[in-house]
């Protein structure tokens, strides 16, 4: 065991001895200089504290949104960390200094130094190839008293510096044949202090780290020796991306925490021609930027969820064992038809997502199993057509007080497999009716063998209402909020109306634009484009 671990934090090496394992790197900063000082009023909730983590994800580095509240100090190891005061003081012509020292935003030094590291992140992100998609980086921050347009100037200045250093190195890369390399962002094209020192991180060692007070945190490379740690201490407790748990840092104990986030095989996604396994341990983020063109319900979902920072560090197999009643995702992936895979050191079995959660809403991994993968099956044109389906349409909505970082009322998602025009089988599935997430299989029968349109969709609404009913009636016995159990059940109907009035031609699988009436949505480049998959 070693009682010491190393990080860089805004550009100089730092060494961290003895701290506590349950430290989160907000509270490390308050305690290192009054310069982080601001990192003393962050709650995850309601935006947190954001700072930059540079990582390597497989061959791949990249700089991550992070919340300082949510980050325990050990999972930081060997990694990067920027802060929005390491940011501007770095390098004070960097394009995201030069966007923000123009801009009037109408918000505090904390939202600016908030704002300063989202930009930052998409100034790097490969990903981003339209103007608009930088919106993707505030979508929790706007909502919070920020002068939209004045955001909306500086991420277009922004972007404009990066597509012009991105045009120039593809033409370069052209003639080397390299030109994936820019686009993958596994090339430096930036060549600047903060991208100099990302492309120079080594693979993660892996960490046996002891505190103080004989806290003990694990970072295992490998399957084997997590299932190992897993059978000498039975009691640890596994930690992923962290969000869930750091919001207990303080008020609970974990002698012994051990981390998935090194493990190899966990953070694969294998792409099958006819399946995704997606390894526990992959952010919702990576997932999202892996799969989100050809399955883009997923990418659509993710920009309701939580937030950004939230999304670059919560993972599949975290996700699925908190088991929120609300959890937003578990009926995507219901009606994506996808499979929980689990293994303890007794072997592997494996569920449907559906029957991933047990009734009283817990999930049925037993005592030392963990979540390995999740399989997500294809719906290619060719797939479909070799089981005699014509199309595919799924698509997931989801209800809540505002976008983002809210406790979402209920979340809808619904999947067709049509033969022309007659559905062959049919998804259905809601989160917020009770402690799980369920399959409303009543509607799911209704609907097989009938015509998918508006009659159809008609006559099924009352099979819906019957069984919302049911599921609420039940749950409402134990929490006594007939009110909120009125408004659920209606939103179970207007979210499967709204499901076919978006995707009414079997023939289109792309959704309609129904109009958005309010301000931002009427926006050329929304912020908030829901109702618009990502492509
Ligand atoms: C600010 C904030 C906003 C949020 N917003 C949303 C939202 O909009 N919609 C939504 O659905 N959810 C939301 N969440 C909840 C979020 O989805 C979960 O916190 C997250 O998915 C947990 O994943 P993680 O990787 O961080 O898990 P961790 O916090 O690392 O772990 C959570 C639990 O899972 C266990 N675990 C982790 N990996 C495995 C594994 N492979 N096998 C078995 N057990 C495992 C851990 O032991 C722990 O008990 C939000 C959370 C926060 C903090």
């Amino acid at each position: 065991m070693q009682s010491w671990f190393s990080l860089e934090l805004d550009g100089r090496p730092y060494r961290v001895e003895k701290d506590d394992t349950h430290l989160t790197l907000a509270q490390f900063l308050v305690q290192l200089d009054e310069i982080y000082a601001d990192f003393s009023f962050g709650e995850s909730w309601r935006g947190g504290c954001p700072v930059i983590v540079g990582q390597l994800e497989k061959d791949a580095p990249r700089f991550r949104l992070n919340d300082a509240t949510l980050l325990l100090m050990p999972q930081l190891a060997g990694r990067q960390v920027w802060t929005p005061q390491g940011i501007s003081n770095s390098d004070p012509n960097h394009p995201v200094n030069i966007a923000l020292s123009s801009g009037i935003f109408e918000s505090g030094s904390k939202r600016n130094g908030s704002l300063a590291a989202a930009l930052f992140e998409g100034f790097y992100r490969p990903d981003l190839r339209r103007r608009g998609q930088m919106n993707d980086q505030f979508d929790s921050l706007v909502t919070r008293s920020l002068n939209v347009p004045s955001v909306r100037d500086a991420a277009a200045r922004v972007f404009a510096s990066v597509e012009q250093v991105r045009h120039e190195a593809a033409q370069k890369a052209e003639k080397s044949g390299k030109e994936n390399q820019v686009w993958t962002g596994r090339k430096d094209i930036h060549e600047d202090r903060f991208s100099k020192r990302l492309f120079q991180l080594k693979e993660y060692a892996e960490l046996n780290y002891v505190d103080g007070s004989k806290r003990r945190f694990y970072r295992p490379k490998t399957l084997v020796d997590l299932m190992r740690l897993k059978r000498e201490y039975p009691e640890a407790q596994l930690i992923a991306g962290g969000t869930g748990l750091a919001q207990d840092s303080g008020k609970v104990e974990w002698p012994n925490l051990i981390s998935v986030e090194g493990v190899d095989e966990l953070n694969e996604i294998i792409t099958d021609q006819d399946y995704w396994e997606i390894g526990s341990a992959v952010s919702l983020t990576r997932i999202a930027e892996t799969i989100g063109r050809e399955c883009p319900e997923f990418a659509k979902l993710m920009r309701r969820f939580g937030s950004r920072p939230v999304r670059n560090r919560a993972t599949l197999g975290g996700y699925l064992a908190t088991a929120w009643s609300q959890g937003q995702l578990s009926p995507l992936l219901i009606a994506l038809n996808a499979r929980v895979m689990l293994l303890s050191n007794d072997g592997e079995r494996n569920a449907p997502v559906s029957q991933f959660f047990d009734k009283n809403g817990g999930t049925i991994l037993q005592p030392g199993e963990i979540v390995r993968s999740v399989v997500i099956p294809r719906s290619t044109d060719s797939l479909l057509d070799s089981r005699g389906m014509t199309a595919r349409i799924c698509d997931a909505y989801s209800t809540g007080q505002r976008r983002n970082l809210v406790d979402p009322f209920v979340t809808g998602a619904f999947a067709l497999e049509l033969r022309e025009k007659v559905v062959a089988k049919a998804w259905i599935a809601y989160s917020g009716l009770g402690k799980t997430p369920v399959r409303i299989k009543e509607a799911e029968e209704f609907l097989a063998g009938k015509t998918w349109n508006e009659d159809t969709m008609h006559a099924v609404l009352p099979v819906l209402h019957k069984s919302a009913g049911a599921l609420l009636k039940a749950a409402s016995e134990e929490e006594d909020d007939e009110e909120a159990a009125l408004y659920r059940k209606q939103l179970v109907i207007t979210l499967f109306q709204k499901f076919y009035y978006q995707h009414p031609d079997p023939d289109s699988v792309k959704p309609k634009n129904l109009s958005a009436s309010n301000e931002i949505g009427r926006l050329e480049q929304p912020f908030f484009d829901a109702i618009t998959p990502l492509t």
